[in-house]
């Protein structure tokens, strides 16, 4: 399909946004916030009103952990294979509103099409994955000592909270919140005030689908209100947070006082490392494609490129190129490869970047500077830096846009040293075709995940998290049911062992 006639199709599912706002959703109704509040959101196309959305509070928050709470031990206690069924239905759902799912996320965030249809579909098979994990969640193991055995199981926790970022809202929920469902779990979701439309769809998907009312409550709002809220309330047993690493810390201290369990999933200043005896022109793909895909508004993205010095002038050069040659349009353009930012306050920021990385030294070897795209919104060049160093701040602030930090390292020490610092550790890629180093430097370096040879591909059972400031915790498989789960565990005396005989 052409833009335009993908832009018409766009408009007809963003009309009933525009006409009935975006409610909340709380024990199977939606509704609007207690207080009548709402709060405006804009298109990053061309910074138009696209709705207005319930401004929850700690009042909408509350009435959500009571549903959430109530729902509970019906939830919990539904067999797995009864849970399982439900969640391939929610996964049905989504494949089939797969198209409009993908255009009010382009619209909402900025995000180019190519990425979003693929986003609506893997929001579905992260269900299809939990959903055939649900029948396994409480299973636990046997250990056995002498006179003893030891039997342990799993039960989920409660309700939880789970609150999510702007970048790519759907497929971030679905990641979420399909693994607390197949533990157990209630949910109360939180979705970023920039970009809440994709969450609304999902609950109502969620619901179509059968799942039971007050399973899974949706509260808009702001994160110092309902987000803040989410994490002071007593009945909810755990936040799922994914966002900015400074707001985990608030949440930590926002959650002491009634002992939350967290899990974060918080930013990233990833490296990619191209030693010079590399295939090149496969690493010069996969780095273009991790920082300047999703534009670059991606907590793996890697955001600072280490090239061996041999190689460092030809491999920039190549990038470079690439950079200049992206596609930046609208959205909805399929030819799209970047579209505008999410949001004018966050294109300040990272244009402020391209200032800061001048006057700090670096060159602009592409980019650095705003881009005139269709509706006149947040977009803005892909960009390179060269001449860089690893304390610059390009180099280790995230900027979470379009923009490449490239700095040359001259050996394998140098290369490590420069890659672990930085207070982050989500995630590092490697690219050499020695095997003893890859194994060698893939253990020293500091991240939660690390691909060797090979863009950010994906495997559902695999863990996914990071170290330092990028996180507590990991995702995927069972480390998600490890989260949302208490562990039990039961000791079976099998002989009559001595008992000390106090008192006597
Ligand atoms: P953010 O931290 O500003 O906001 C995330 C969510 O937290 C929003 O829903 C917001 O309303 C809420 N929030 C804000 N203050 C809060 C408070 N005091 N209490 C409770 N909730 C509060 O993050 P963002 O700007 O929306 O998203 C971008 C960030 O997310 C980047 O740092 C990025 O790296 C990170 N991210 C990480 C991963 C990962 O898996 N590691 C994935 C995607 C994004």
């Amino acid at each position: 399909m052409t833009a335009s006639a993908n832009i018409a199709r766009a408009q007809s599912y963003l009309d009933r946004f525009r006409t009935d706002g975006v409610l909340n959703h709380i024990n199977g109704q939606a509704v609007p916030a207690a207080s009548g509040k709402t709060f405006e959101i804009i298109s990053p196309v061309d910074l138009q009103p696209l709705a207005q959305v319930a401004r929850g509070d700690a009042a909408d928050i509350d009435a959500a952990a009571r549903a959430a709470q109530a729902a509970f031990a019906t939830w919990a206690a539904m067999p797995g294979a009864d849970r399982r069924k439900i969640l391939h239905r929610i996964a049905d759902g989504i494949e089939a509103r797969a198209e409009e799912i993908a255009f009010v996320e382009c619209m909402d965030t900025g995000q180019a099409l190519r990425f979003m249809s693929k986003a609506a579909l893997r929001g579905a098979e992260n269900f299809r994955f939990f959903a055939d994990k649900a029948t396994e969640a409480r299973d636990g193991q046997s250990l056995r000592a002498p006179g003893q055995i030891n039997v342990t199981s799993r039960a989920p926790l409660g309700p939880v909270g789970i609150i999510t970022p702007w970048n790519t809202p759907f497929m971030l929920s679905t990641w979420k919140i399909a693994p607390a469902l197949a533990a157990g779990c209630t949910v109360v979701h939180k979705p970023a005030e920039f970009s809440p439309l994709s969450a609304r769809l999902l609950v109502e998907i969620a619901e179509e689908a059968g799942l039971p009312k007050g399973v899974w409550n949706l509260v808009n709002g702001l994160g110092e209100e309902a987000g803040r809220a989410l994490t002071e309330h007593p009945l909810i047993r755990a936040i799922g947070f994914v966002g900015e690493s400074r707001t985990g810390s608030m949440i930590m201290a926002q959650g002491a006082k009634t002992l939350k369990r967290v899990h974060f999933e918080l930013g990233g200043k990833n490296p990619v490392i191209v030693f010079a005896d590399a295939d090149l022109d496969r690493a010069v793909d996969a780095a273009v494609f991790m920082i300047y895909s999703l534009n670059g508004e991606r907590c793996t993205s890697s955001s600072r490129l280490l090239v061996q010095d041999k190689v460092y002038a030809e491999f920039t050069a190549k990038v470079a190129a690439r950079a200049r040659a992206i596609k930046v349009g609208h959205p909805l353009d399929p030819q799209t490869e970047v579209g505008p930012l999410i949001h004018p306050v966050h294109e300040a920021k990272v244009l402020s970047y391209f200032d800061i990385g001048r006057a700090d030294g670096a060159t602009v070897a592409a980019g650095g500077a705003k881009y005139d795209g269709p509706g006149g919104g947040c977009y803005v060049q892909p960009t390179l830096f060269t001449d860089a160093r690893n304390d610059m701040r390009i180099a280790q602030e995230e900027i979470f846009g379009p923009v490449l930090t490239a700095i040359p390292f001259t050996d394998e020490a140098e290369a490590l040293a420069i890659a672990n610092d930085t207070p982050y550790g989500l995630a590092a890629y490697l690219w050499t075709q020695d095997v003893t180093r890859a194994f060698r430097f893939s253990d020293a370096v500091q991240a939660g995940m690390v691909w060797v040879n090979s863009e950010n591909n994906r495997h559902l059972p695999a863990p996914f998290g990071g170290t330092k400031d990028s996180g507590i915790g990991r995702d995927g498989g069972d480390w998600s049911f490890d989260f949302y789960m208490e562990t039990k565990n039961i000791c079976f005396a099998t002989e009559p062992h001595s008992i000390p005989k106090l008192g006597r």
